[in-house]
């Protein structure tokens, strides 16, 4: 047998959105250990796209 994909998880983070610069909560996948905006999602503020938005660690929201 051959594993060669990378462990891919769905979830939710907070994310930083540079159009708008403000943390909203959206869907993230998770590639081993890097997080990235799920392709296509959009800014619930100000409906940009957050593609270009930084995933930050749910622990560090607060910080
Ligand atoms: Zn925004």
């Amino acid at each position: 047998m051959l594993v060669s994909m990378p462990v891919r998880k769905e979830g939710r983070s907070w994310v930083y959105c540079p159009i708008c610069t403000h943390t909203v909560e959206a869907p993230v996948i998770w590639v081993g250990k890097k997080a990235m905006v799920k392709p296509g999602e959009k800014c619930p503020r100000c409906k940009a796209l957050l593609d270009a938005g930084r995933v930050l660690r749910d622990r560090a929201a607060a910080a």
